[in-house]
Parts: structure tokens; sequence; C-alpha cells
């Protein structure tokens, strides 16, 4: 009876795939990522020769030749047919001239005028303009272009919010913003929109004139000059009070003026180009499928003299990818090589709206539906000074364990258990917190195309965020390597158990 029973007990005992106990080859392996080599690495990431590492600049080139000698040294394969780049083109328009008249008279670009940069090169010419109030469609609340037809034509309206207006959305894209009010505008059909605003400070333009990743687009935004508010009035006529008073005291209303107006703008568009960085440790018997270990190499590059470091955001991610890369080569080089194939991934453009991450996952090298998940890491190398709960030099805040996978956080849990005990803080990843952490690195990229994703991140948000003064002298480098151990921890259980991450929950995102 009783050999029966054990007999069952084992046959019905559910099979745990999760690592029991520590592998010995995994601490050999996760020992190799030390203090020293976390430090002098991250001191050449953030040196002042890499100049911040802006997209697109030499200084990010020059990061993006370290992190490939790095992975070419520690023998991984070139990710990208040979090379360890995956390059995507940039755009820069530039303006050639502009020019806008009333009535045969020039107005001065800067002071009665400035173009959109983002604008088409056009020459127009118009007879009349539609004042449209502060030009607001908000569906069932409001409408200025009620009863007017303005098909065609050239569109005046005010910046801002009128008193009796309130809306709850303080997103770029809501209906009193300028690009909500370009939106509309469009929609309505107008050719073209003036912007009136009481003052135009000088290099004015409504959006910076950036590089951008996309030059094709489905839609044109709407062609568009911001012009002052005395400008304004040489077409809408003038009572002595300004456009804004008129418009509050109601002697002003939707109507159309009379007036010949030549707009004219001219640019050309530079190109130049960014790189992803991607190395690859092929895998034993699992090589076709993938995990991936992500951060971004890019930064804020350098305004005047002062250069923009980007020691924690993110080289503390780029170094610990590098050091991770190292500990499992060194592992493969003694025989003990990962089942998958791991992917060591530095993207570029995060700063600038997860454009690299964004450009891989367009065009993944490796089928997605194989790469079992991606660990990213954005910020791992310091405290959070608001944080004044639990062991504030013992914590990592864990993000996304909870979405497209029930693996992911026994198995997260688990490894911190075995090796690593730091409190796992979930305080990021409630759904509601405003900071949207889960939209706002490269992993969401992962995730939106269905890719089991955790991310790690310090919470780093206070006064040198974003700063010249995010320097390495900052870092907790304890703590930092601490951290960069557990993800070494995760991905070595995730590159060699049975089975690739299951897909077994939706991804939902919350409206704004
Ligand atoms: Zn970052």
């Amino acid at each position: 009876m009783l050999k029966k029973l054990i007999f069952y007990f084992f046959l019905f005992v559910p099979v745990f795939s999760i690592a029991q106990k520590k592998d010995k080859q995994a601490k050999k392996a996760a020992a190799t990522i030390t203090i020293d080599d976390l430090k002098s690495r991250l001191a050449i990431i953030a040196s002042p020769e890499m100049e911040g590492r802006n997209t697109p600049s030499a200084g990010l080139e020059k990061a993006a030749d370290y992190i490939s000698s790095q992975f070419k040294s520690f023998g991984l394969l070139p990710g990208n047919n040979g090379s360890y780049r995956q390059t995507y083109p940039l755009y820069q328009d530039e303006v050639i001239s502009s020019a806008m008249q009333v009535n045969e008279e020039a107005m001065v670009e800067q002071q009665d005028f400035t173009p959109f940069s983002r604008n088409y090169a056009a020459d127009m010419y118009f007879s009349q303009a539609v004042f449209a109030g502060y030009g607001i469609v908000d569906e069932g609340k409001r409408n200025d272009y009620k009863g007017l037809d303005v098909t065609g034509k050239l569109v005046v309206i005010l910046n801002g919010t009128p008193d009796d207006y309130t809306t709850a959305s303080r997103s770029f894209r809501s209906p009193s913003s300028v690009y909500g009010k370009m939106q509309a505008a469009a929609k309505e059909g107008a050719a073209a929109l003036f912007i009136v605003f009481p003052k135009l400070s000088k290099g004015f333009s409504g959006f910076s004139d950036s590089w951008t990743r996309q030059i094709y687009k489905s839609s044109q935004t709407i062609f568009s000059f911001f012009i002052s508010e005395d400008a304004a009035a040489k077409i809408i006529g003038t009572d002595g009070n300004s456009v804004l008073t008129q418009l509050k005291t109601g002697s002003l209303t939707s109507k159309t003026c009379e007036a010949d107006i030549h707009l004219a703008y001219n640019k050309k568009t530079k190109t130049s180009s960014a790189s992803n960085i991607i190395g690859v440790l092929e895998g034993s018997d699992l090589k076709d499928e993938y995990v991936f270990i992500t951060a971004h190499y890019d930064h804020l590059g350098k305004r005047g003299e002062a250069i923009y470091y980007g020691a924690d955001d993110d080289g503390s991610g780029t170094t610990a990818v590098l050091e991770m890369a190292e500990a499992f080569a060194k592992a493969k080089a003694d025989g003990h090589g990962p089942r998958r194939s791991i992917v060591f991934m530095t993207v570029s453009g995060e700063e600038k709206g997860l454009w690299g991450s964004a450009y891989y996952t367009d065009h993944p090298i490796f089928p997605l539906d194989k790469t079992t998940v991606d660990l990213n890491i954005d910020m791992i190398g310091r405290t959070d000074s608001s944080r004044h709960y639990g062991d504030s030099l013992n914590y990592v805040y864990v993000v996304g364990d909870d979405k497209l996978s029930t693996d992911l956080k026994p198995i997260s849990e688990k490894i911190n258990q075995l090796y690593t005990k730091l409190e796992l803080d979930y305080k990021f990843n409630d759904p509601n917190d405003k900071n949207r952490i889960y939209f706002r690195s490269d992993h969401y990229n992962f995730a939106d195309k269905g890719v089991p994703i955790i991310f790690y991140y310090d919470g780093m948000l206070g006064a040198d965020y974003h700063k010249p003064t995010d320097t390495p002298d900052k870092i907790n480098y304890a703590l930092y390597q601490k951290r960069a151990q557990l993800v070494f921890y995760t991905a070595w259980e995730m590159a060699n158990r049975d089975e690739m991450l299951k897909r077994d929950l939706k991804l939902s995102v919350p409206s704004r």
C-alpha cells in the first residue's frame, strides 16, 4: 500500500519547472558581475567623450562602437547579418525660407509670425480668412466650427482655452492643445491655419525642430503659422482692443474676413541614422528560441556646454547588459552555455520616443513569437529618495511581471528568493500609477507585440533626473550589482527552463 501511495503521490504532484535550489554554475557566472567592472565600464559609457549620447550624434556613435567592441571581445555573434548594428534612418527638416504678407505688407518672421516647423513646402494665396474663435472641437461639449464652412480656406484661431470651457485632458493631443486644434482644422477641411498668440518669443515654432523617425505619413499635418495678435488684427480688424479682449467682451464672433494673404514656406530635409547594437550568444538544444536582455544606451546629449551624462539613465542598464553578456559568455566557454539563445540588445532613441525598440520590434531579426521574454533595464544604479518604507538600500521596482504571462511572477520571485533577496517593489506596476512606467520604456514595444516582459527600475525621479548631474559618482554600486545579478539569474532560469513562457494573459492598456 505504502509503495503505491508514494507512486501516486509523485504522479499527481505538479512538476515544478522553476529551479528549487541554487545553481552552482549560475552563481559562479553571476560572481563575475563585479563592482569594479560595473564602475569601469559605466565610467566609459558616461564619460565626457560620449557627450551625453544624443540620438543621433557623434557621441552616440562612439558609444555604439564601444558596445560593439565589447560584444565582440566576449565572443558574441553579430546580431544583424554579420553586423552588431541594426541601423534605422532619421530625418530633420531645415527651414530655407518662410514669408507672410497681409494686403501686400510683409510681416516680420519671429515677431509677426513663425511657421510650424513640420510644415510641408508650399506657396499659398488667400483672399479671405475665416475666424473660428478658439478652434476647439470637443465631441458633445463644444464645436467652434459650428455653422462655418472652412473647406479649402485659411482659418484663424486663438491659442488657449476660453473661460467657459474646461477639459480634464492635459495630453498634448487634447482638443484644446495646439496639436488638437490643428487636427480639428484639418478635419474641417481647412487648407491652412493661423494660431494667434499674444506674443511670439524668439525661436518659437510650436514644436521643436528636431529629428524624427517618420518621414512617410498617412496624412499631412495642416499647413500652419503661429502669428502675433498684432498680425491677427491686420486680418480680423480692431476696435482698439486686442483680439483676445474683443473675443472676451463678445464684440468679436466667428466671421469671414476679407484680406489678401500670401504664405510661403520652403525647407530641405536632412537625413541621418542611429543604431541598435545587438550581440547574440547562441543556445544549445533550444537555440531557435530567444531571451532578450535590453537597455537604452542613448541619453539627452549636450545643451550648450552642459553634458547630460546619463550615468543612471541609462548608462546603468547599458553597463549591466555588457556585464551580463560577459558573464553568460564566460559560462558558455566553461561548458555551461544557455539552452536558448540570448540576445543582448542596447537600443538608441529611447529618450526621443522609444525609437530603437520600436524599429526593432517592427523589423525583428529573431521571430517575436520565439522570443520568450524581454528583460528590460532602465535605471538600476540609484535609490528613490521618495521611498520611505522598507530597506531603501535593498530594493528594486519590478514592473510588468503580472502581465502577458502567469509564468513571469513565480519565476521572478523564486529566483530573487533563491539568490538576491531584494525587496521586489510593485509600486510602479499599479495601472493607475500616474507615471505610467509600463508604457514609458523600451519593453513596452515588446509587450505591445505580445512578448512577456519584466522591467527593472530604481525610481530615480528626483533632482538629478534628466539633468547634467546624473553622474557615475552618484551610483550605489553595491545595490547596482545586486540588481544586475537579479536580472542575470532571472535570464539564466528563463534561458534554461524546458518551456517558453506561456502567453496566457491579454494586455489591457488603461485609458489616460
Ligand atoms: Zn531611460
